[in-house]
């Protein structure tokens, strides 16, 4: 393995504790918030229904995995 294989391998490691992190923290309490904590949007009843205890926008979460890709 070289240098680079490690440097993906610990990316990917780090990328997924922070998204399993992320999900937990939005899996606590149950009750889903109508808006998002983060840019206060409306979170659209579907994804409080597929996510219950959802607290933040599918546009937040998306913006959360792309920034912890760039790291
Ligand atoms: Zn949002």
């Amino acid at each position: 393995m070289d240098q680079f294989d490690r440097a993906q391998e610990l990316d990917a490691y780090y990328r997924d504790q922070a998204i399993e992190l992320h999900r937990k923290r939005m899996e606590v309490g149950g009750d889903s918030l109508t808006h998002c904590l983060e840019c206060g949007g409306e979170i659209p009843e579907a994804r409080r229904t597929i996510l219950p205890g959802c607290t933040h926008c599918v546009d937040c979460v998306e913006e959360f995995e792309r920034k912890r890709k760039r790291l």
